[in-house]
């Protein structure tokens, strides 16, 4: 149902941002604001010309629930003075809630919480999906994220800068050992495999006809100097990785030993896409390849209509909304690929389309809690 709410509002809630809100673009359909923080200086400086006032260094800390569970206001608090902001209606838009890493452990498990790195906000503390809890809402998915990979510098890693290249490759741990089919892999599967790994690490080889398939791929890759290693034999690009070079080669020659007919029977896992033997040097790798968090998935569920808060028993919860990342976008149950479980769930609107749900819910929120109001106030 958000789904398709999703589908229906995104078109004319751009067109919004367009020509009500006036954000420019460059003809092409891209925002010549910026991203991110140019994004946020646009909508903040239309916000302040139109009168809305905003409260920064500011807290929410707690819902004001009237007897009959309504919300009629928020506790916050500033510079240690804590005060009451009496409101018709709340919307939650606190993010997820990956920057706690008790709650991230007690939701999605040890290995993510504590083995993987961080990439997502640390500020998004999950306040808003405690208020949520408090309030009663029916929160689901909690224990999926988005975890996708990461390089050195904590880049989108070789599974999504490599999207081509690396199902050519071999990822191993460190026990040398193959752990997932890279010819059929999604980035973030390869991710979540990488987590289920030995230390959370892995690395990815592949030889120079990857590189000469897709040349410009290569080139684009971020600081790909201080992050692709290439050598001219495996054993020197074990050596160029500070990994054993013995474990290396043999891992290399099992592999190649076993291609056959377009598929590689193992060692460990087959290999059933792109598979082409490593025999042509240079050697190009990474290492280490690790999982990192993006943000939390799960969430409150919401009224697809008005994005309002519903409760255990499926009742909308009166003067209380939510939106963005705080929402329940994940979809089914964490799945599982040749045999590892993938964190994401079923995929989620919110990893693909993080900033365009914050719009679509956002917006649909805020129309919602100002026809109630209107209406109470009639
Ligand atoms: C590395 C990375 C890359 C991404 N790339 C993309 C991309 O390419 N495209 C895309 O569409 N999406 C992308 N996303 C996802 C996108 O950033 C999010 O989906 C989107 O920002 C969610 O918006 P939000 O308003 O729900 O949460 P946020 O943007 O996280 O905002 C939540 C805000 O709430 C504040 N807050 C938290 N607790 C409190 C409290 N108690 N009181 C007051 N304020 C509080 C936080 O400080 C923060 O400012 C990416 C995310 C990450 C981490």
């Amino acid at each position: 149902m958000l789904l398709r709410t999703y589908c229906e509002r995104i078109f004319d809630d751009c067109c919004w941002l367009r020509d009500d809100i006036r954000l420019p673009y460059d003809g092409t359909g891209r925002t010549t604001a910026g991203l991110g923080i140019g994004l946020y200086k646009w909508l903040h400086k239309t916000a302040s010309e139109r009168g809305v006032r905003m409260l920064f260094s500011t807290r929410a800390e707690s819902l004001v629930i009237d007897g009959a569970g309504a919300v009629t206001g928020l506790r916050a608090s500033r510079n240690g003075e804590t005060f009451v902001i009496e409101a018709g209606g709340v919307i939650l838009a606190t993010g997820g809630f990956q920057g706690d890493r008790e709650m991230l452990v007690n939701h999605a498990g040890r290995l993510v919480g504590e083995d993987v790195i961080m990439v997502g906000s640390p500020d998004n503390t999950g306040d808003g999906h405690r208020m949520a809890l408090e309030a009663g809402a029916d929160m689901r998915h909690l224990d999926v994220c988005h975890v996708r990979t990461t390089d050195l510098y904590f880049g989108q890693g070789p599974s999504r800068y490599l999207l081509h290249i690396y199902p050519m490759g071999i990822y191993f741990n460190r026990n040398f050992e193959r752990f997932i089919d890279e010819g059929v892999a999604d980035s973030d599967t390869i991710a979540n495999a990488i987590a289920l790994q030995p230390g959370s690490s892995a690395g990815l080889i592949f030889d120079d006809k990857a590189r000469q398939r897709y040349p410009e791929e290569y080139a684009r890759y971020p600081r790909r100097e201080q992050l692709i290693v290439t050598a001219g034999s495996i054993a020197e690009l074990a050596e160029k990785m500070y990994i054993a070079p013995e474990g290396l080669s043999r891992l290399v020659e099992t592999f190649n030993a076993s291609v056959e007919n377009g598929r590689a029977s193992g060692p460990n896992i087959a290999k059933t896409h792109a598979v082409v033997r490593l025999d042509t040097p240079p050697y190009h790798g990474f290492h280490p390849v690790r999982p990192a968090v993006n943000h939390t998935l799960g969430g409150a569920v919401v009224d697809g209509e008005s994005c309002q808060v519903v409760d255990k028993k499926g009742q909308l919860i009166a003067g209380l909304y939510a939106a963005g990342t705080l929402v329940n976008w994940a979809y089914g149950r964490p799945y599982q690929v040749n045999g590892v479980t993938s964190f994401k769930g079923s995929y989620h609107a919110g990893a693909t389309s993080g900033a365009g749900i914050a719009l679509v819910s956002g917006r649909l929120a805020a129309q919602s809690a100002l026809k109630n109001l209107t209406k109470k106030m009639r």
